[in-house]
């Protein structure tokens, strides 16, 4: 029975405090903060018809360290979930070390004035918390988060060494808006118009953004263009994983969402250097955003399905395999159980799972931890029971890409 503070009250979130609702054994109280509070209302109501639970909510400004750890204070939560955007992360681990709580996250830090995201900055606070006694476990949604969790349960069950591994993110959904983004629209755009990267041999090899297309054709899905990208847990996977030769991330654009961003990237509607604007300084893609749909919005308008996992090539008991964990999520089902789309809800529901793994104690440190450092079990147990089953299949191999 544990108190949890979540703060942000995005589509993430909502997920997360609608699952966490339904779990009320795990989660025996539940505060939800955010900037915007009339947001973290709505959230509640939705999750009082839903599910019965009441949960409390309250406006709060994360970017200031003393009055988030003044709130963790006055909730005494077990755990804070940080659900807003990665601009607050250090903001939120620093008010978590004050007030003395765990932490958890779904994305690694970004510096408002740099489009650049490592993991370097919360990598510093290591010692801060293993000396508090605390835990921080950073990534906790899909990916990064469960295609960590696929990675290190492959090496676990399926292959005794790894030597090649793919992470395929496909967004097979529909808006039938002409574009949208399925997540905070200026951390999306700031990370696919980022140069491509990947790690191979021992380095990163980068390349221009969006310049490298594949065809795959996905479960439930169909074929899909997919775009090799520099992604987060490629860090954290080369990292803790340096037998793996190459790992590689892809994720899948249609043709109209790629003409849009071109033409936002030409004018200079994606930058993020401030310009004045009739006497005032604004960033463009901060106002781009704001007349972009919420992604919290698109929940109704989605359909179609999510096909996200991992191809690991080699060798088991001596012999060349490859293996293929993946998940399938559909938009309408994630939709009418708890409000929202299945991009909000592939991250929402593993922020639920790695916090109830950590108010249960069933994962548990003192320091700062990546998801590949825990064991998969336990969690891919939940993810089988929680919504977001998963399967693992023989391929042939070698990779034809
Ligand atoms: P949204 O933009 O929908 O929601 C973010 C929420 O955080 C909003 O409610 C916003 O408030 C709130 N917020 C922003 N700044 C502050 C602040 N200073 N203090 C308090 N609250 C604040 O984003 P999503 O829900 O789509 O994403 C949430 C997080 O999940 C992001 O960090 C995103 O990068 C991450 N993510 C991770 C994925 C994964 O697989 N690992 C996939 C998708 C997202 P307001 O409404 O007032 O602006």
């Amino acid at each position: 029975m544990s108190r949890v503070l979540v703060i942000g009250a995005g589509g993430v979130g909502s997920v997360a405090v609608h699952k966490m609702a339904m779990n009320k054994d795990i989660f025996s109280h539940i505060t939800l903060a955010s900037r915007t509070k009339s947001k973290c209302d709505a959230i509640a109501e939705s999750v009082k018809q839903r599910t019965g639970v009441t949960i409390d909510t309250a406006a709060l400004d994360a970017d200031d360290v003393a009055a988030t750890t003044a709130m963790i204070q006055a909730v005494k939560p077990v755990l804070v979930v940080n659900l807003a955007l990665p601009y607050q992360d250090l903001n939120i681990m620093d008010a978590c070390l004050a007030a003395g709580v765990n932490y958890l996250d779904t994305a690694n830090y970004e510096p408002r004035d740099q489009a650049k995201f490592e993991y370097s900055w919360q990598w510093a606070y290591q010692d801060r918390f293993r000396e508090a006694g605390l835990m921080a476990l950073l990534g906790s949604g899909f990916d990064p988060g469960v295609t960590s969790v696929f990675a290190t349960y492959t090496k676990k069950h399926l292959l005794d060494r790894i030597d090649t591994l793919d992470i395929l993110d496909c967004n097979g959904g529909d808006t039938g808006l002409p574009f949208a983004t399925n997540f905070n629209p200026e951390i999306n755009l700031r990370e696919v118009t980022a140069p491509s990267r990947h790690w191979e041999n021992g380095q990163w090899i980068e390349g221009p953004a969006l310049s490298h297309k594949q065809v795959f054709d996905f479960d439930q899905v169909g074929p899909k263009n997919m775009y090799l990208m520099y992604h987060e847990e490629l860090e954290s996977l080369a990292k803790f994983y340096p037998e793996i030769n190459r790992i590689r991330f892809w994720m899948t654009f249609g043709d109209s969402y790629l003409k849009h961003l071109e033409v936002l990237e030409n004018i200079g509607m994606t930058r993020i250097e401030p310009m004045m604007f009739q006497g005032r300084e604004i960033i463009p893609i901060e106002f781009l955003k704001a007349l972009l749909p919420e992604p919290s919005s698109l929940g109704p308008l989605t359909k179609g399905k999510t096909n996200i996992g991992t191809i690991a090539t080699g060798e088991k008991d001596g012999k060349a395999r490859t293996v293929y964990i993946n998940n399938v999520c559909d938009h309408e089902e994630a939709y009418a159980e708890t409000n929202n789309q299945a991009v909000s809800y592939t991250t929402g529901v593993p922020a639920m799972i790695g916090a109830a793994l950590m108010v249960t104690g069933q994962w548990k440190g003192a320091g700062v931890f990546n998801m590949e450092q825990l064991d998969p079990d336990p969690f891919m147990d939940m993810l089988n029971k929680h919504g977001l089953p998963w399967k693992v299949q023989d391929l042939d191999a070698p990779l034809d890409f």
